[in-house]
């Protein structure tokens, strides 16, 4: 067997074709071939099939070389076209060479036939790759690996070309950009793997909900942008509501079922911006804001704007807040519920901002880790609730202290050296140090938070699951870390009297808590019933307005001395004080 080789021979004389059939066949070629004599009957055999060579002739009847070579070109077939022919001068042979004739052999000289059939299968072979390499880097160039949607190159190309044609036409468009709400936790908690199967089901399940001509594009992470043709506000709010509705139903992934919301900006173009930039721009600010106000969908509008630009004037002052000392900490007690008396308090950060008044932690804290000042500032509560702990400890009060740690905190490996410097200089054993870490901060990293985690419980520090029932960790895996307690999220505890699920949420989770060893804080205890029930429930500790605000050191003394839940423990402690 030899090789195979598919020649269409373009060639009047039958005779002919046979003398060079028969030397491909002799150069170890097994061949397919046909022969045709006319334009019409070439377009018709490249249609028929497809092909490896074309041989032809220079003249014919009713046809000649170039001729071969313009249908060639215009078929976009890119086949080697080798002339073979009885004479022609040098002159024509260069023309026609130039013309895309790739070989020029003389009948008399059929010898050159088999070794330039194989150059030229090479060569057409090597043009085939490197095509099939540009359109590969073309492919990546312009459309996303994970999900395989067009990427922002190409979303802004389209943008570009639909916002000029709408120009033209008088019409409108809308740029609908959108974020997932949930992912971030699906990711952290379930793994990458996870994340990436949602977000590949992302493309397919807006399509169901849009028209052919709508783009669907991932700009990246979790951030999508659809690009909707010819439509209006109303049309696009009307896409956006689909979308909405269509994302209730939940993402299917290896047999888990998850939950994942959005939530959508929207711009249109002309009303909100000329450009491509511009209208991105906008409909990002109207996602934000979407977010924010858990709104779903939100139309630009210029207050968008404001808010933005206000975030990254909050992000500069940020920067300089703690030079210009304007943070201090409130505290809060946590109550013992078998003494009835204070055990500790948990630090809360504040910013005395100097125009703007007090701004809340929910504000300023994911804020500064998205600025990179997370540490310093966990590095400054760190200290100034250390420094706190050691005046009460002075003072008599064996209080202890709970700081809050973020995400960034748990990656990093200088925290428990700096925090084992804290506690010996304010000298302060380490058991009066309690640090909050809510689930999602340790599956961050769990590796690497489990490290850490390591590290201070081995110090002598005292660890608590923040926020405990809010992610997806199960109560199983929490022991498996070296925490000593679990905060039931407010969430749970504020409904207590009033939604029996919530009731049972609390009431399992303190028997399961208690069966691992764990202590049991409730957080969020607003009336007396809620606490009366929990004390019932065996909870260890409360936390809560009810028994106060988080509130400043001063004030707490008198709270200390005035409320049923200090005076026990002011006494106590008063009585083995210095
Ligand atoms: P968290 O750790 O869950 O803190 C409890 C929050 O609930 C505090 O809000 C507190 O004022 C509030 N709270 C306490 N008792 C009640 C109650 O009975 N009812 C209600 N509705 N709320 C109550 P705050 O001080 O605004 O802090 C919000 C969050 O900011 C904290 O939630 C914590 O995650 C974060 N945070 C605060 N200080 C720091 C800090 O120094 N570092 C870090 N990384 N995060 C902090
Ligand atoms: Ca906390
Ligand atoms: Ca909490």
């Amino acid at each position: 067997m030899g090789k195979p080789l598919r020649v269409l021979f373009i060639e009047d004389s039958e005779e002919d074709v046979l003398l060079l059939a028969r030397e491909l066949q002799r150069g170890g070629y097994d061949l397919i071939f046909d022969r045709v004599d006319t334009g019409a009957a070439m377009r018709a055999a490249l249609k028929k099939q497809s092909w490896d060579l074309t041989i032809t002739d220079y003249n014919m009847p009713q046809f000649s070389a170039p001729d071969v070579l313009s249908i060639l070109k215009e078929s976009g077939t890119d086949l080697p076209c080798i002339i073979v022919t009885g004479s022609q001068g040098e002159e024509t042979a260069v023309a026609t060479m130039k013309a895309g004739a790739n070989d020029f052999i003389l009948k008399g000289n059929l010898s050159r036939l088999v070794p330039a059939v194989a150059r030229e299968l090479r060569d057409a072979e090597l043009r085939q790759e490197q095509r099939r390499t540009e359109r590969a880097i073309q492919h990546l160039a312009y459309y996303d690996t994970l999900t395989d949607l067009p990427n922002r190159t190409l979303l802004q190309d389209r943008l570009q070309q639909a916002i000029l044609s709408a120009r033209r036409d008088g019409k409108s468009l809308a740029l609908l950009v959108m974020d997932l709400d949930r992912f971030k936790e699906i990711n952290n908690v379930l793994g990458h793997h996870y994340g990436d199967l949602v977000l590949q089901q992302v493309g397919p399940r807006l399509r169901e909900v849009l028209r052919e001509s709508d783009t669907v594009s991932r700009l990246g992470g979790d951030e999508f942008a659809l690009l909707l043709l010819s439509i209006g506000a109303e049309g696009a709010v009307l896409t956006a509501q689909k979308i909405l509705k269509h994302f209730l139903n939940p993402f299917v992934v290896d047999c888990l079922s998850l939950e994942v919301g959005t939530s959508i900006g929207i711009a249109l173009f002309p009303d909100h911006g000329e450009d491509a930039n511009n209208l991105m721009r906008r409909a990002d600010m109207a996602m934000y804001a979407a977010k924010q106000e858990n709104a779903g969908y939100a139309i630009y509008s210029p207050q968008h704007e404001k808010h933005n630009s206000s975030h990254l004037i909050l992000m500069g002052d940020l920067r300089h807040a703690i030079d210009r000392n304007e943070f201090f900490l409130a505290y809060q007690p946590k109550i013992d519920l078998q003494t009835g008396s204070i055990i500790g308090v948990e630090a809360l950060v504040r910013w005395q901002h100097p125009s703007r008044g007090l701004i809340s932690p929910d504000q300023f804290i994911s804020l500064s880790e998205q600025g990179g000042l997370i540490k310093p500032l966990t590095l400054w509560v760190l200290n100034a609730a250390l420094m706190q702990c050691r005046a009460w400890h002075q003072a008599g009060l064996r209080l202890s202290v709970a700081v809050n740690l973020s995400a960034r905190n748990l990656l990093d490996p200088q925290l428990s050296d700096q925090i084992a410097r804290l506690l010996q200089t304010c000298e302060l054993e380490p058991q009066w140090l309690h640090l909050e870490i809510t689930e999602s901060v340790i599956m961050a990293d769990p590796a690497r938070a489990m490290e850490i985690l390591n590290q201070l419980s081995k110090m002598g520090i005292r660890l608590s699951i923040d926020d405990f029932g809010t992610g997806y960790s199960s109560l199983g895996y929490l022991k498996k870390l070296p925490v000593d307690e679990i905060k039931i999220d407010k969430s749970f505890v504020k409904e207590m009297s009033v939604e029996e699920d919530d009731a049972m949420i609390v009431r399992s989770t303190i028997d399961l808590a208690h069966n691992l060893g764990l202590k049991v804080v409730a957080e969020g205890v607003e009336n007396r019933e809620i606490l009366d029930r929990l004390i019932v429930l065996g909870c260890d500790a409360a936390q809560g307005y009810y028994m106060s605000r988080p509130i400043s050191p001063a004030d707490l003394l008198g709270w200390l001395n005035h409320s049923p839940w200090g005076l026990k423990a002011s006494k106590e402690e008063k009585a083995g004080a210095p």
